[in-house]
């Protein structure tokens, strides 16, 4: 019993103490720059986000698919927030091929959207999962 309790308690003390595996710890796709958030937040509208904005009195740090590979999307003890939660399309022109989305939209759910249309996005990077936000 006594064993069974120290494994238990031995496994979430090591769960805490790897940063990376910790939730408030941002990082990227190289797994390389663990970084220590305030908190990490994902708004689902843009009155959402201004509301977290607004009331925020920090440093804030703005992230998408995270697949940038310098730690560039968080910052120490920032607010952090996830992007991909505001990813709809807000307007769609079949004809003129023009498109208004959120910024944590990936390329691929937008190019999911305008395949039935049979149009595609023209330019973008190697991966459709970047969002447009994180577009360099
Ligand atoms: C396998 C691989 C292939 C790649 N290929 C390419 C390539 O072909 N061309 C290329 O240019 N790059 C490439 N990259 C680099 C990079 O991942 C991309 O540039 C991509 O745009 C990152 O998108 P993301 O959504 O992951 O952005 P993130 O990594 O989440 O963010 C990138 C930067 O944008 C900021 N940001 C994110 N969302 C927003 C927002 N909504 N508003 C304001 N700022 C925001 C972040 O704070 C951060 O500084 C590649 C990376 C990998 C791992």
């Amino acid at each position: 019993m006594i064993n069974r309790t120290g494994n238990f308690l031995f496994f979430v003390l090591l769960f805490f103490s790897i940063p990376a595996l910790s939730k408030k710890v941002v990082n990227d796709i190289t797994k390389l720059n663990p970084i220590k958030v305030s908190d990490v937040v994902m708004p689902k509208t843009i009155s959402e986000l201004k509301q977290l904005v607004a009331k925020h009195k920090g440093q804030i740090s703005i992230g998408g698919g995270r697949y940038s590979q310098g730690g560039q999307t968080a910052c120490e003890n920032c607010l952090f927030i996830d992007m991909k939660g505001l990813n709809r399309i807000k307007y769609l022109d079949v004809k003129n091929k023009k498109i208004t989305v959120e910024a944590g939209i990936t390329w691929r759910e937008i190019q999911k959207v305008i395949d039935k249309e049979n149009l595609s996005i023209k330019i973008m990077q190697t991966y459709s999962n970047f969002t447009v936000g994180g577009l360099p």
